[in-house]
């Protein structure tokens, strides 16, 4: 899947008929009843086999499905989350080509005309985008109303107007689709506002908070599996004689990597617990993406060392993994992005 850039759809169906898509939805809509911190756990572990594939499982669950059920009415729940439960996959178009970090300075336009709103702009870096049948879209109402005017949108994959663009070629988590979403005049009904109009960037706001946490997840799972590969391999590896995991050189590098990995896992467990708690966790969740992004990239940048010359090949996951952890310090917030929260925090 990483050489040709693509997720296997077999893979697709079989994370459906696991459940591992529908994770939080009521078993009234075909879901599986769990909790946020069941979906933490999911992307925990797929990442550790595939951190490509986490993304789809990551999306679907954390914001997508979580948007729905905390901020869709009963009639949008029942339409969408049946068929997100079933075999639809779920994008979240946020990010624009001018408005990254910077997310409520988007220029897609959303103007009502009747019982319907045309959406046009151009959304980019779209996970899930190439198979995805739901994007929950965001777009202004009144530009010049800043945040104010941002409002969320639920954009079936048939409705005139939405077309896939350019897939990205990446450095990593290859399987991922990551598309540009082009809206030209694409025609939603306004019961497809999901929360009320110019209250999409609470939405936003509060999905991303906690999908950040489902982020440091990914990244923890990642990892721990740089981490396992690493340990598998000095255990096998000799050289003067013995195996390199009787070097201490070698043992005290596996210690802090272990040390490392447990800390973003509890870091990430930690946040996930709060926010199941409905305590305060904004603070946590920036810190568990934050520490986790930077152990993920760490750690497989050692894995690679551990393995010497092979560990720089393709024969070796560990060279995916390094490519595919550069990714957790830019999307659902840069790292400086999370400073500026968890500094705003702790300075309050
Ligand atoms: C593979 C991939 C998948 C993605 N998936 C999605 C998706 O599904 N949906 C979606 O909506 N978006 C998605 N994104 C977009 C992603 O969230 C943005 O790329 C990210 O938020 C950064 O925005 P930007 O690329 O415009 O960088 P910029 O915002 O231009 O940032 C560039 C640099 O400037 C720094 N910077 C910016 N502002 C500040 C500041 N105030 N203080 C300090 N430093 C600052 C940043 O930290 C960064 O280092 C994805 C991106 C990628 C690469």
């Amino acid at each position: 899947m990483d050489e040709r850039s693509a997720l296997n759809p077999a893979l697709l169906r079989q994370l459906f008929e696991l459940g591992l898509l529908s994770i939080e939805i009521p078993e009234a809509l075909g879901g599986q009843d769990g909790t946020f911190f069941q979906s933490i756990i999911a992307v925990e572990e797929i990442a550790a086999a595939d951190p490509g594939v986490a993304v789809v499982v990551d999306v679907q669950n954390t914001l997508v499905v979580t948007a729905l059920r905390e901020y869709g009415t009963r009639e949008q729940q029942d339409r969408f989350l049946r068929k997100l439960a079933f075999d639809t996959v779920g994008a979240y178009a946020l990010s624009e080509a001018n408005s990254g970090s910077d997310a409520f300075a988007l220029q897609t336009r959303a103007v009502r005309e009747g019982d319907y709103y045309k959406l046009t702009g151009r959304k980019l870096w779209i996970s899930n985008a190439a198979e995805a049948g739901l994007f929950l879209v965001f777009a202004t109402i009144d530009p010049a109303a800043g945040h104010r005017g941002v409002t969320c949108f639920a954009v079936e994959r048939n409705a005139h107007g939405l077309k896939i663009g350019k897939k990205e070629d990446k450095l990593g988590i290859r399987c991922s689709s990551t598309c540009e979403v082009i809206l030209e005049d694409c025609v939603v009904h306004a019961s497809n506002v999901i929360g009320e109009p110019g209250k999409g960037y609470k939405v936003a706001i509060e999905t991303l908070n906690g999908g950040r946490i489902a982020i440091g997840a990914q990244l923890a799972g990642l990892a721990r599996a740089a981490l396992g590969h690493a340990i598998e391999y000095a255990r096998q590896r000799r050289q003067f004689g013995k195996p390199i995991s009787e070097f201490q050189g070698v043992r005290f590098q596996l210690a802090e990597m272990a040390t490392q990995v447990e800390a973003a896992r509890l870091l990430v467990y930690n946040a996930a617990r709060l926010k199941e708690a409905g305590k305060p966790f904004v603070k946590e969740a920036a810190m568990a993406k934050l520490f986790a992004s930077t152990v993920a990239e760490d750690t497989a940048s050692q894995a690679i060392e551990v393995f010497g010359g092979i560990g720089f090949t393709k024969e070796c996951p560990v060279e995916k993994l390094y490519r595919d952890s550069k990714i957790g310090r830019i999307y659902e917030g840069t790292s400086n992005i999370q400073r500026i929260t968890i500094a705003k925090e702790i300075l309050a």
